[in-house]
């Protein structure tokens, strides 16, 4: 498929986002050169990729890129109430070192030439291989030293790189998170755990690798000091861990772009240039999901090129992603909601019906615009679920004093101490439900 039409690709940055675009583009026999530095390293991240993810790119299960496969998850209220879930399409959750060797080995190994060079600076020439053409090219230089003319600059520079700022400009302060965090030897549980904390946008996570566990905490850069932040995590971590675990972490600090409110008020591409991946913001402001974004990304603006029509980049992100982004951006308030949470985890203890929705929210198949929606029309069936579980544990209390409870399938809760059929009552009056309005669309 390869020719000398082809443009010549200079990508800036060999994570996920810049790895997958420079592998398709050499699949297409596109002339195609990555510069990154590193190989191999471990980028502070939780590594966690919804099963959305694996699906879309199923090479992730490569035998060569050691995972772990998560079918359950602990969410842990403010209030300090729990619930474990089974997650029905697994979280899969990497090393960043080996996600990282194994996406640059991929674009290699279909041609794409690898650069192991700092990109320092950029400039248009005007001209360059095809003077006729009478478009601008790019010059790059590296190691002090400047390469031959690009027809097309892909930053895939991630969160802390220069590229977007030249080209654009930087992000505010409120689309921009701190995360920090550990790697723990050692610890790697069967479960992810997700703990919300009063006031803070932003969660806890620890989530398992083979043999170790990635820990993190993230909020609104600013919002909390981070010492204050890395003391939530510590406190956390030192109760439900053995204190050897957190002595011998190793420590992580990063920011973490968010996808902004008005997606289309900065630009993401230009005239012979495109941004991808963190450097493009495209990371989920609530979660701060990013790497199956910047590999959708690399994926959509290879797909641009290939047609010959880097245009349709923006517009291919614009359907495929921006307004759920744009959504959440705009909602974190209400998702982080003390309140909301603390429903959402109760219900979550008694009713499979609601530990189903935030199963699918947890694998990328559960839309943060439908999401309300969802919750309400299943309400009858949580309310017959919570009722049935109250009718079973009296019943239970009365043949058997104080024997244990069989928990709802698949769901339990450590610390449920309000009724459940109250709780029911509650969540509706908390989504203003009325009787006469269960089961109708909202
Ligand atoms: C604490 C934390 C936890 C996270 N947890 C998750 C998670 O669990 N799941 C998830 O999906 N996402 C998570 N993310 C987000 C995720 O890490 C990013 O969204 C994802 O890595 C973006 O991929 P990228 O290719 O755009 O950028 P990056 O992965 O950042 O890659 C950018 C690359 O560019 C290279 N580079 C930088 N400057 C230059 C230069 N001048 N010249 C050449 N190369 C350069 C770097 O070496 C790097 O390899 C987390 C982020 C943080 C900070």
């Amino acid at each position: 498929m390869g020719g000398p039409g082809w443009p010549r690709v200079a990508v800036i940055g060999g994570g996920p986002g810049g790895a997958q675009c420079a592998r398709r583009l050499a699949d297409a026999g596109c002339p195609v050169t990555v510069f990154e530095p590193r190989t191999r390293f471990e980028k502070a991240c939780g590594g966690g990729v919804p099963a959305r993810g694996i699906e879309r790119f199923p090479f992730l299960r490569d035998a060569r890129l050691p995972g772990k496969e998560i079918r359950q998850c602990l969410v842990i209220s403010p209030s300090g109430r729990e619930a474990r879930f089974p997650l029905d399409d697994p979280l899969f959750v990497f090393g960043r070192a080996d996600l990282h060797a194994l996406m640059l080995e991929r674009a290699t190994a279909s041609g794409a030439r690898l650069v192991r060079e700092r990109v320092i600076s950029f400039r248009r020439a005007t001209g360059g291989r095809d003077p006729g053409a009478g478009r601008d090219r790019w010059i790059l230089r590296s190691a002090g030293t400047e390469t031959d003319p690009f027809d097309f600059l892909v930053a895939a520079d991630g969160a802390s790189g220069g590229t977007r700022r030249r080209l654009v400009t930087g992000a505010r302060r409120e689309d921009v998170s701190q995360g920090l965090g550990y790697y723990m030897p050692r610890v790697s549980e069967d479960f992810i755990t997700l703990k919300f904390y009063d006031g803070l946008h932003g969660y806890l996570w620890v989530f398992p690798r083979p043999d170790h566990s990635s820990a993190g905490i993230c909020s609104t850069l600013g919002a909390l000091p981070a010492a204050d932040l890395r003391k939530l995590m510590d406190d956390f971590l030192r109760v439900r861990y053995p204190r050897r675990a957190l002595d011998h972490a190793e420590r992580y600090a990063a920011l973490i772009p968010g996808a902004p409110r008005e997606p289309r008020a900065v630009p993401v591409q230009g005239e012979g240039w495109a941004l991808l991946g963190d450097a493009a913001r495209f990371v989920d402001p609530l979660t701060r999901e990013g790497i199956y974004y910047a590999m959708l990304s690399g994926d959509l603006l290879a797909d641009a090129l290939l047609r010959r029509r880097p245009e349709d980049y923006t517009e291919a992100w614009s359907r495929a992603c921006a307004p759920e982004l744009s959504w959440a951006a705009g909602h974190g308030g209400r998702f982080f909601d003390t309140r909301f949470i603390e429903r959402l985890v109760a219900l979550c203890a008694g009713s499979p019906a609601v530990a189903r929705v935030l199963s699918d929210l947890i694998a990328g198949k559960q839309s943060y615009r439908t999401l309300k929606r969802r919750l309400l029309l299943s309400a009858p069936r949580v309310g017959l679920q919570l009722l049935s579980r109250a009718l079973a544990r009296r019943r239970g209390r009365a043949i058997r004093k104080g024997a244990p409870i069989t928990p709802a399938r698949g769901s339990s809760s450590t610390d449920c101490s309000a009724d459940d059929s109250c709780r029911a009552a509650a969540f509706q009056r908390g989504h203003g439900i009325r009787d006469s309005d269960r089961g109708r669309t909202p």
